[in-house]
């Protein structure tokens, strides 16, 4: 069977140096991923990306850097200890273990079939689907169990008590308790040092919003911005790095004057789909989808999703739908929440109005690990170069902002002085803090092909030409055009290249 796109997308992240299942070496973990060489430089273009056109170039926005762990009564507040939470169920037939919500949905009684205990060879039987509403998404069977909710945060313990050594050592008494009381018991047991590494990033800011304020560079509206580590213990995990557990956020809380909120909301999802297309995303494959009133968080006034198209393998075939970012007006529900719990007054007062409000919070919250991926997904082409030769090249079509590598340099041949022009141009490159890459084996031909396929967008070779009149060829990843240029300021010529692509170097 031929190879689906996202199964060379999957082997040429692996051959290249982009994405590595974690641990492989020990038969790997699930849902856990290492970034490769090429991985992460695109990964951190992505986040110093958004970073510059979130923060740098803006005088509204500031940035923080908070703690993953943090006091467990912000967990209480913004309701995640006690509603954080994704309806598990489990297939009956194959035993699979699934998010109620994400299932595909069919109408009660719908007659459905399967293979006996979900094995490709099993005996293929018929059912129906059960008052849930959904079946299967692994063998298609109706045949499933309640549903029942699963917080996902993970919890740990600070200080030097063990939950566990703290069970052990209190057992007698557990067992002299009844009921209740042993349940409140124990619940005390562990509680006493539990701590929570942070779902998300926002309540950072949400929680800072005091201290931000009171550092004297804003006032509304401006927004809090944060890159980190979130974590979720994820029931389904699939699609390499579009859902895991770990994984990082790009998120910012805008805060504005109530009444302005609508306003912003629309600004803020005009401006975070435009983002997507201004680093080279196909526009066809990207959408904005407004949530539905019964799909929205109690707190949130409106939602909407941007989301791409990615080329992820289903029974209906090849590519689906998924978020990419969520855009949500979370009113004033986060800081009225914390103000609540934490007995502190976080509204603003405006001096010149003298009017007093707790702002409304638009916010723009993305992956990082899910826009590389889309970028990763979105960059992959096959491009057909001479279909008589069936000559069909692999190329990254990178934005230049976003390519791991700026530039290739290479001799053309090993001879006659050209590895060292080629070494000192790479140098020269280098002290720019441009990324570039050094490669004299093989034909040139390959070389340049090789360098498409990671989604290097320049590569210059030092010819025969180059020690005669000074110049070298400039090859362009996207056009395969062939120029020259002066080989004297090679550097400066790739700096203004970029900087006019919008990079910051
Ligand atoms: P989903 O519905 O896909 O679970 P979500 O609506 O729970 O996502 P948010 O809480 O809005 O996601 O988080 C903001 C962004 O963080 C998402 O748009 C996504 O890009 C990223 N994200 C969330 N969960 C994960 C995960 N488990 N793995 C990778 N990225 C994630």
């Amino acid at each position: 069977m031929a190879e689906s796109t996202m199964q060379k997308i999957v082997s040429l992240a692996k051959r290249r140096g982009f994405i590595f299942q974690s641990s492989e070496i020990y038969g790997g973990l699930k849902a856990c991923y290492d970034y490769g060489p090429l991985g992460v430089e695109l990964k951190r273009n992505v986040k110093e990306a958004w970073w510059n056109d979130m923060v740098h170039r803006r005088a509204d926005i500031v940035g923080l850097d908070c703690s993953i762990i943090m006091h467990p009564d912000v967990w209480k507040a913004s309701g995640h200890l006690a509603g954080f939470a994704d309806p598990l169920v489990d297939c009956r037939v194959c035993k699979e273990r699934f998010r109620a919500d994400k299932a595909p949905r069919a109408a009660p009684g719908t007659p459905v079939t399967y293979r006996e205990g979900g094995r490709k060879d099993g005996k293929k039987l018929e059912g129906v689907v059960g008052p849930q509403g959904y079946v299967c998404p692994v063998c298609g069977s109706g045949d499933l169990s309640d549903e029942r909710q699963f917080n996902l945060m993970f919890r740990t313990s600070l200080g030097p008590v063990d939950p566990m050594q703290e069970i052990l050592n209190n057992v007698e008494e557990l067992a002299r308790l009844q009921g209740n009381e042993r349940k409140e018991r124990l619940a005390a047991l562990i509680n006493q040092s539990a701590v929570y590494l942070r779902p998300e990033t926002a309540q950072g800011m949400f929680v800072n919003f005091l201290n931000v304020l009171n550092s004297g560079r804003v006032k509304p509206p401006f927004g809090i911005a944060q890159v980190g580590k979130s974590y979720r213990n994820e029931i389904t995990t699939s699609n390499l790095t579009f859902r895991t557990c770990e994984f990082e956020q790009m998120e910012m809380e805008y805060f504005v004057e109530p009444g302005t909120d609508e306003e912003w909301y629309a600004y803020w999802s005009k401006f975070r789909f435009d983002w997507y297309t201004s680093l080279g995303m196909r526009p066809e494959r990207l959408r904005l989808r407004e949530h539905e009133k019964k799909e929205l968080a109690h707190y949130a006034k409106a939602c909407v999703d941007v989301e791409y198209f990615y080329p992820f393998e289903n029974p209906e075939g090849e590519g689906e739908w998924g978020e990419l970012e969520g855009i949500a007006n979370r009113t004033d529900y986060d800081l009225k929440k914390h103000s609540e719990y934490s007995g502190k007054d976080l509204s603003y007062f405006e001096t010149e109005s003298k009017k007093r409000y707790t702002p409304y919070v638009i916010e723009p919250a993305a992956g990082a690990d899910r826009a590389t991926l889309a970028f990763l997904c979105d960059a992959f082409d096959e491009e057909v170069v001479d279909r008589e030769k069936n000559d069909v090249r692999t190329v990254l079509r990178f934005h230049p902002r976003l390519a791991p590598v700026k530039v290739a340099v290479f001799p053309l041949v090993k001879k006659e002085g050209m590895p060292d022009r080629a070494r000192a141009i790479m140098d020269d490159l280098l002290a720019e803090g441009i990324n570039s890459f050094y490669d004299e084996s093989g034909a040139i031909g390959r070389r340049y092909r090789r360098m498409d396929e990671v989604g290097t967008p320049w590569c210059v070779t030092v010819d025969t030409e180059t020690l005669e009149k000074g110049t070298v060829t400039v090859r362009e990843r996207d056009s395969m055009e062939q120029t020259r240029i002066p080989g004297e300021g090679v550097a400066e010529y790739f700096r203004n290249r970029l900087k006019s692509s919008g990079n910051r170097i």
